[in-house]
């Protein structure tokens, strides 16, 4: 096992990750930028550097992140999500520096990383995808526009190198093609810095179905049930729960079966995600494949007792497996929501700032990971998700009443989050019945949106506050 572990993160999932280690008492490095000086991971990490000045240029800087690793004396980095997180080129170096890459090895990264490549591989093994082409580097708008055509509208572009639901173009019709095609390339070329556009038939009202996938290096490979993440909002995941309500055993043990052969075709090592999308008719098929820690992953911890972040520390330090397919049984249901700083009403616009009160909820079956504090100060640089609440109940039903209550006990002041929304979807009667897809929010958007500025104990809290001043307290 390793003593020390440098975490090439910050955030929420950083503070994760230092858990883990102290879980397995490992040593663990953190770095931040200059911003960040003041973050939780900072705190809590045994031993903590500066990367950079810049917000983001130290987080991306592959050289200087291992250099740092090795001055520290760690022998394995874990890259949690986001940043160098899915960077084969990164994954490869840590390795050639003579450390340990937390994850699945650098060539798995790569080709599961471009969503075209993985699905040609898919095919090949007889894993049903989702109908569509290759990368439309070499056609003209005339073949693109005959493909869609036999396809049948709407499709869906996609950057093959995308993630985060970015690089997405839902067509409904001919004439929109053209544009959003144009936009889609762009879009990828910003943010993912390669323009390859694919496209695919655009599943109506599907649900996404991911699976947990865990190997060890001997090829040992198991999955540990779904989530379900069809809540979603502009295709990034708002609500994740473990396992789906529209579930039946049959359906998730085929589509169980069908997830460990994805991730054995693709030579998969440690913890991973093969995502489905999930039809009318319960075909599935597969979508893409997340080679890291997914932010949802704390739902499946809570239905199955396994701490996921541990087991890619264990596996990534040489340890069998030691986990059979028989083992993995739920208890209950988890729901997670994301947190996110934002102003919902002002179309989630991401809302930084001083955090003035802050108050997580407890009680039994609640988890909250987050890496905010009373006085803490969000930069508007990163993501705005700022805590994950995460509940556990015996059914569906008991899960979302938990979730409600936590949600209501949640306090964040000083400045906005998503949470009265989230309250607001926890009384959908839909909702309450796990009745959704992943249209869900896009057709109920506007009436979840919170018609008042506050919430109610924010105006207690405003008359205190008056009171105190006036008392001269
Ligand atoms: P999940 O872990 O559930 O798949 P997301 O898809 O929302 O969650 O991605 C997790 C985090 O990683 C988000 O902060 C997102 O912005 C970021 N991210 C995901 N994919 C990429 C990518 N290809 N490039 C850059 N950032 C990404
Ligand atoms: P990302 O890498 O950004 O997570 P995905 O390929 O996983 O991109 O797609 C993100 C979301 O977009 C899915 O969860 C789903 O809601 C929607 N989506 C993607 N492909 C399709 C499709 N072919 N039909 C319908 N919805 C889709
Ligand atoms: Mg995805």
């Amino acid at each position: 096992m390793f003593s020390k572990i440098l975490i090439a993160n910050r955030g929420e999932i950083a503070v994760r990750i230092i858990r883990a280690c102290n879980d397995l008492n490992i040593q663990s490095v953190a770095i931040y930028s200059r911003v960040d000086k003041d973050g939780l991971h900072v705190k809590m990490a045994s031993e903590a550097h500066e990367i950079s000045e810049d917000p983001l240029a130290g987080y991306l800087d592959a050289q200087k992140i291992i250099d740092m690793a090795k001055m520290s004396g760690a022998e394995a980095i874990h890259p949690g999500y986001g940043f160098l997180s899915e960077n084969a080129h990164f994954a490869q170096k840590v390795v050639e520096a003579g450390l340990v890459w937390i994850g699945p090895s650098s060539d798995v990264i790569a080709k599961m990383g471009d969503k075209n490549v993985a699905r040609t591989l898919m095919k090949k093994n007889g894993i049903p995808i989702v109908p569509g082409t290759e990368t439309l580097n070499n056609e003209s708008m005339h073949t693109i526009k005959l493909y869609a055509k036999q396809m049948g509208y709407p499709v869906i572009l996609k950057a093959s190198s995308g993630g985060g639901g970015r690089g997405i173009r839902v067509v409904y019709k001919e004439e929109d093609l053209e544009d959003s095609f144009n936009a889609c390339k762009r879009e990828a070329l910003t943010f993912f810095k390669n323009d390859d556009v694919f496209m695919e038939k655009y599943i109506q009202n599907p649900k996404h179905i991911e699976f947990q996938i865990l190997a060890d290096n001997y090829g040992n490979t198991i999955h540990l049930l779904e989530r379900d993440c069809s809540i979603q909002r502009r295709h990034q995941k708002l609500i994740e729960i473990a396992p789906s309500p529209s579930m039946n055993k049959d359906l998730r043990r085929k589509m169980g079966v069908v997830a460990v052969a994805a991730a054995k075709a693709a030579g998969y090592s440690n913890a991973g995600t093969v995502e489905f999308l999930l039809d009318e008719d319960n075909r599935f098929y597969f979508m893409e494949m997340n080679t890291r820690i997914q932010v949802e992953h704390g739902v499946t911890e809570e239905i199955t007792g396994f701490d996921l972040i541990s087991r890619q520390i264990r596996i990534a330090s040489g340890e069998i497996l030691d986990i059979a397919q028989s083992d993995v049984l739920n208890i209950g249901y988890a729901i997670e929501v994301r947190i996110n700083a934002e102003d919902v009403r002002n179309d989630f616009v991401p809302s930084p700032g001083k955090i003035t009160a802050y108050y997580p909820s407890l009680g039994p079956f609640v988890r909250v990971d987050s890496c905010i504090y009373k006085d803490f100060v969000i930069p508007p640089y990163y993501d705005s998700m700022v805590a994950k609440l995460i509940v556990r109940g015996l059914s569906y039903d008991l899960a979302v009443r938990k979730l409600s209550r936590a949600l209501r006990e949640f306090k964040i002041r000083g400045i906005h989050t998503t949470i009265p929304f989230l309250i607001n979807i926890c009384e959908d009667k839909e909702f309450k019945k796990g009745l959704f897809d992943t249209s869900f929010l896009e057709k109920k958007i506007q009436d979840l949106i919170p018609k008042e500025e506050h919430d109610v104990s924010d105006v207690v809290a405003a008359i205190a506050a008056a009171i105190a001043v006036r008392a001269g307290m």
